[in-house]
């Protein structure tokens, strides 16, 4: 399997063991292509053992710290990764926060760390990806990993939609923009997976006080078609696709890997 054979691909958010970014930089990794593999300078340790992880594999990995809303941290992250490996082919926007609130319970703190982290993030990783794919002049893959809450806003996820929802209209925008340089960008809107970030939503949802009313929600969150969870490798082999040859005239697309709840 070579479907990113020699390609140089970038990954945010990418610390947790369980989460989706690593199983994507492993994915993209046992398909050939060198990852550098990134997330918050807080969880330096866990990305520095996910590298040694994949090096252990034989694989190709570097480990960089970059918080996704600073701008010298994502400016840097793709400079260290030229210099490491001369290009950069492959983007994946995928570091994310979900706070579980009522939007009569939202502040404005997490209102914007929110905004920050998935739209600032997205649009700041992106920008400095597709300046060095234009300079170099041989195209290049962006996928950003959404949500299905980009696509049908949900009880106690005001902000995590807002924010998934813009995350695909800028899918769209800049596919748009960057057709031209052959650089395709498309979105990946997973449905619940089982990582800590989901863990963490599903306790607090079923804790929250009053969920009463909300219960056939929930009931409708266990109503997947495919009647379970999706691993966090089914979401990378997505991901892989996308940044693959195979996928050479898809671009301004936003694909549900949710077992089916969402049509759209
Ligand atoms: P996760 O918590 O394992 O991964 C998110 C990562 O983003 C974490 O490692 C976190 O440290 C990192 N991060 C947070 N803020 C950051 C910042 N400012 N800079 C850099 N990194 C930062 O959870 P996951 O479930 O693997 O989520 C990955 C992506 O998938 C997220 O964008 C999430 O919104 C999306 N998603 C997850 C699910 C799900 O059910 N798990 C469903 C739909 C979408």
């Amino acid at each position: 399997m070579n479907a990113v054979a020699n390609k140089i691909a970038v990954v945010t958010g990418a610390a947790r063991k369980r989460g989706i970014g690593f199983a994507t930089a492993r994915r993209l990794a046992s398909e050939g292509a060198a990852v550098v593999i990134s997330d918050i300078p807080s969880l330096e340790r866990q990305l520095g053992e996910n590298a040694a992880t994949l090096r252990a594999e034989d694989r190709r990995a570097l480990a960089l710290t970059c918080d996704v809303t600073v701008e010298e941290d994502v400016d840097h992250l793709i400079a260290a990764t030229l210099e490491a490996f001369g290009a950069v082919d492959i983007l994946v926007n995928n570091a994310g926060i979900l706070y579980t609130r009522l939007v009569v319970d939202t502040t404005e703190a997490e209102w914007d760390r929110t905004c920050d982290v998935i739209g600032k993030g997205t649009f700041f990783c992106s920008r400095a990806a597709v300046r060095s794919m234009i300079a170099r002049g041989r195209g290049g893959r962006i996928i950003n990993i959404a949500s299905i809450s980009g696509k049908r806003g949900g009880p106690y996820v005001g902000a995590y939609a807002f924010a998934k929802f813009g995350v695909i209209g800028f899918t769209q925008a800049l596919a748009r923009e960057v057709a031209c340089h052959g650089i395709l960008v498309n979105a990946v809107c997973p449905g619940a997976v089982d990582t800590d970030l989901n863990q963490e939503f599903e306790r607090e949802f079923t804790s929250h006080q009053g969920a009463g009313q909300i219960a056939g929600t929930i009931a409708s969150r266990h109503g997947i078609p495919l009647g379970r969870y999706a691993t966090a490798d089914e979401i990378a082999a997505v991901v892989v696709f996308l940044a693959s040859d195979d996928a050479g005239y898809i671009t301004g697309q936003s694909i549900n890997v949710d077992g089916g709840v969402v049509t759209h």
